[in-house]
């Protein structure tokens, strides 16, 4: 029997796959890819990743704020995710935080990446965690004190228990 994948974080809703999206998933499901997460990154690609899934059964939506993005989030941005998600069948993502020094903006990425907690957990949605140099440059064990105020329920508890384990020294 063939081998079979499952693919669960690409873009396809990029610019550079526009032109031969076509082909990339006849590529991908020749190779026995059957499923593809494709996340979105800000407000700007949000329509353009639930099209795509609409277009094409193989890609399943996430729809989220990337922390390169955080500080350009328009007001409103979170009530905007939050009436989408709730009329679409998508998960919650990319979010996250990424501290490398080339994104300096992180209190505003903390905030952004906790709201999406947040919506995540109120609406039981699977997320997608972009995390990039938290060991390096976050101050453990004082990080992630956020998630103890996510709620308890299974999602919430699930969840803690994964970040915490990402947050601790020895991974
Ligand atoms: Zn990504």
């Amino acid at each position: 029997m063939a081998p079979i994948f499952f693919d669960t974080h690409c873009h396809l809703q990029g610019p550079r796959f526009s032109a031969e999206l076509g082909s990339v998933l006849d590529r991908a499901h020749r190779q026995g890819v059957t499923h593809m997460v494709c996340c979105g990154t800000r407000e700007d690609d949000w329509g353009r990743v639930l099209e795509l899934s609409r277009r094409h059964t193989a890609i399943l939506p996430m729809l989220g704020l990337h922390p390169w993005y955080a500080h350009k989030a328009q007001p409103g941005w979170l009530e905007r995710l939050e009436s989408l998600l709730q009329n679409a069948p998508a998960g919650l993502g990319e979010c996250g935080l990424d501290f490398a020094p080339e994104n300096p903006d992180r209190p505003v990425q903390e905030a952004v990446f906790r709201s999406q907690l947040h919506l995540a957990v109120k609406l039981n949605r699977p997320l997608s965690i972009h995390c990039r140099q938290l060991l390096v440059n976050y101050k453990v064990p004082t990080s992630f004190k956020f998630l103890s105020e996510i709620p308890k329920n299974s999602v919430g508890k699930a969840l803690r228990r994964k970040l915490r384990g990402h947050s601790s020294p020895k991974g």
